[in-house]
């Protein structure tokens, strides 16, 4: 059987103020893609230009379902320190369906490979993080088998990213770092959830070089949460997003 992604939880529109594309383009290319389940997450507020406090209160408004996309909608926390803590208000926690937590250059420096380790492993050990977005940067050498036990041992997700991919990224080394993190995760059997990083519609639903890598490395598909809808809910943290997940089943959504 051919494996099929059915889900993008790492998708930017303008509202992120360096990305191009709308909710309802993200989502028409969701569709055009064939992606079941189709997840928002705009940077938080320490990356510059992004979307005030005030847009993350109000995801009521989006539908939990448009033309069969099932929408769910989350963050992209920034790592500030090397105790690994996020900047997401505790006002919005409660409304973010899923968070991911990066190292982005704005919000953090380099502090080597063992602080950078801790500061990630601390954001693994939060238990609103649910995934920890691209660490596959060589900006931000991260011990991976250090990082896969930890993210294996709390149930947090590693992220497989898309756009690390492009030879246009300005993260580093990520094709060498995605063996690494990959080969880790197989050991602790960590969870992998792939995720294209879209800036634009364009790159919605396009795991190509993703799928690529985890060919290459024969990784088990079991560890990957896109492959399976049943897997979705290891990276969700609300009610409401649960709720979606059951419907993407075809399950009622229990209300
Ligand atoms: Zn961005
Ligand atoms: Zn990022």
């Amino acid at each position: 059987m051919e494996l099929k992604p059915l889900v993008d939880l790492h998708t930017h529109t303008i509202a992120s103020g360096h990305a191009y594309s709308t909710l309802k383009e993200n989502i028409e290319a969701a569709k055009a893609m064939g992606l079941t389940v189709l997840g928002t997450s705009e940077h938080a507020k320490l990356m510059p230009g992004t979307a005030p406090l005030i847009y993350f209160t109000n995801f009521k408004v989006i539908p939990k379902v448009v033309d069969g996309v099932y929408l769910i909608n989350g963050i992209e926390a920034n790592i500030f320190n090397e105790k690994g803590e996020i900047d997401v208000d505790e006002s919005i926690l409660p409304k973010m369906d899923y968070i991911i937590a990066s190292l982005h250059s704005p919000c953090f420096k380099d502090l080597g490979m063992a602080a950078n380790t801790k500061a990630v492993i601390g954001a693994v050990e939060n238990p609103n993080v649910t995934v920890i977005g691209h660490p596959d940067d060589d900006r931000y050498p991260i011990d991976h088998d250090q990082l896969a036990a930890a993210a294996a041992e709390h149930h947090t997700a590693l992220e497989l990213n898309n756009g690390s991919l492009n030879p246009l990224s300005t993260r580093k080394g990520a094709r060498k770092n995605i063996v690494t993190l990959l080969e880790a995760c197989r050991k602790y059997k960590t969870m992998i959830l792939m995720g294209t990083d879209s800036h634009i519609c364009y790159e919605i639903g396009h795991f190509e070089d993703s799928m690529e890598m985890l060919r290459e490395v024969d990784f088990p598909e079991e560890l990957v949460i896109n492959f399976d809808l049943n897997r979705l809910p290891y990276v969700l943290r609300t009610r409401h997003a649960l709720e979606v997940a059951a419907m993407s089943r075809g399950e009622k959504s229990g209300e």
